[in-house]
């Protein structure tokens, strides 16, 4: 995609600081990191989000993932990692070419708590809910 940044960042267009590349996934520092060593994780192809990218790439990349997680740890010891990864405006993607967020968490990095915001749903709509989403025979 001609005005894609992260297209751009593939192509070699836009520097910056790779630490893994093959030949489906490209992986480099956040530039505006959570905490130290922050990396995002992209496909080469071009895709928005997870609703159009394809399962060779999402499966490739989940792969990935795994491999640098395993290696922050290695190397930095974090207490913990956040894989993330936002679909759409509303969810908080600012960068519309699929991405996951590795983010180290170390004693002292914010972790965003949603256990405030959890909510209790009575078991009659849990149900209904259940069967309009069920993707079982
Ligand atoms: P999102 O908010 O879409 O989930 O995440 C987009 C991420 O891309 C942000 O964390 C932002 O700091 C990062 N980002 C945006 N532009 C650039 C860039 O030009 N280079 C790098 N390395 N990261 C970028
Ligand atoms: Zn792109």
């Amino acid at each position: 995609m001609n005005n894609c940044i992260f297209c751009k960042i593939v192509r070699g267009d836009i520097p910056c600081f790779k630490i893994y590349e093959d030949e489906k996934a490209f992986a480099f520092l956040d530039i505006s990191p959570l905490s130290k060593g922050h990396t995002l994780v992209i496909p080469k192809n071009h895709s928005e989000n997870i609703l159009d990218i394809t399962e060779e790439d999402v499966c490739h990349l989940m792969k990935v993932i795994k491999k640098i997680s395993s290696n922050i740890m290695n190397t930095y010891s974090p207490e913990g990692i956040v894989i993330r990864q936002n679909n759409g405006e509303k969810a908080g993607q600012s960068v519309f070419h699929t991405h996951f967020h590795i983010k180290p968490v170390y004693n002292g990095t914010t972790v965003v708590s949603e256990i405030d915001h959890r909510k209790e749903i009575p078991e009659e709509e849990m149900k209904n809910i259940c069967k309009e989403l069920s993707m079982l025979d």
